[in-house]
């Protein structure tokens, strides 16, 4: 049985407990982080710590744990769960308090849950085969720069990807691609460039996404930070997704048009293998 952290505690997981009036199962008012575990290491964690500050300032939720405790609580999990491979999933609401729209943060008890979960991550079917992309129209709200725990319709949108057949989906909203359900979008041009639209309001800023892009460029790639139509992107020589659990996942098709002969293509794989080395490199 996985031992979970509950606000201090170590406990085994049918014995982790939250109130129901915490403001994250009732207004969805929860931030979170998925760090991945490579050879019980960490990967991108203090990329993935800025951005939780980043999604409690931008909610006005209050921060009361430091970074180094929290890594410290990453490491026991993984170490309690005996991680080799895997994620680390953290996390954070406003607090318990009886249902109201209105809250005083102040007042408040911010409530903080870990877990672990064992998987392999480097040796999976998508890395293997490609995915299978879908579109469907982006219908989130105006925030999603924000990582909150409000994820109904990505979980909707990837299991009508499921139902249509694929693997997951792309969003598409003013006629340009946004990001995957749980990942960020990439093209690559038939230069050889990578090509992700800019942040703002309208994508999550993936710790991935920002990490290739980084490597990418020492590594001479041309990287383009510019929107895409779904056009282009069939018509693109590849496309890849990233997340800090799929890492760099290759697309073989959308909207049922295969890309690079629905292969995985070359650019995508060798992009992959760079990732997972300098990570690995980094990982703490
Ligand atoms: N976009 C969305 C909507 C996501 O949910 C995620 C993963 N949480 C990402 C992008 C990728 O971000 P990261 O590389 O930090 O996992």
């Amino acid at each position: 049985m996985r031992t979970v952290y509950v606000n201090g505690d170590y406990l085994p997981e049918n014995e982790a407990k939250v109130s129901v009036f915490d403001r994250g199962f009732l207004f969805g008012d929860g931030i979170y982080e998925v760090a991945s575990v490579l050879g019980g290491k960490l990967i991108d964690f203090p990329a993935h710590m800025a951005r939780l500050h980043r999604s409690a300032g931008e909610l006005g939720m209050r921060f009361a744990v430091s970074d180094d405790d929290l890594l410290a609580i990453h490491r026991e999990l993984v170490r309690r769960n005996g991680v080799e491979e895997g994620v680390v999933y953290l996390q954070m609401t406003r607090g318990a308090t009886d249902r109201d729209f209105t809250f005083d943060t102040e007042k408040l008890t911010p409530t903080l849950v870990l877990f672990t979960q064992s998987r392999p991550l480097i040796d999976t079917k998508v890395a293997r085969d490609g995915m299978k992309i879908v579109s469907i129209p982006d219908l989130r709200w105006g925030r999603c720069d924000i990582k909150t725990v409000q994820l109904l319709y990505p979980s909707l949108g990837k299991m009508e990807a499921k139902a249509r057949g694929a693997d997951d989906a792309w969003m598409v909203r003013d006629g340009v691609v946004t990001e995957g359900t749980s990942n960020n979008a990439f093209i690559v041009t038939k230069a050889g460039a990578i090509v992700t639209r800019p942040l703002s309001h309208s994508i999550l800023p993936g710790i991935t996404r920002a990490t290739l892009m980084q490597y990418s460029r020492e590594n001479g790639t041309a990287v383009e930070e510019r929107e895409f139509t779904l056009e282009e992107a069939k018509d693109a020589a590849e496309a890849f997704i990233t997340s800090a659990s799929v890492f760099v996942g290759p697309v073989i098709s959308i909207d049922g048009v295969e890309l690079s002969g629905g292969n995985p293509g070359p650019v995508t794989l060798g992009l992959r293998k760079t990732y997972l080395e300098e990570s690995l490199k980094r990982a703490l």
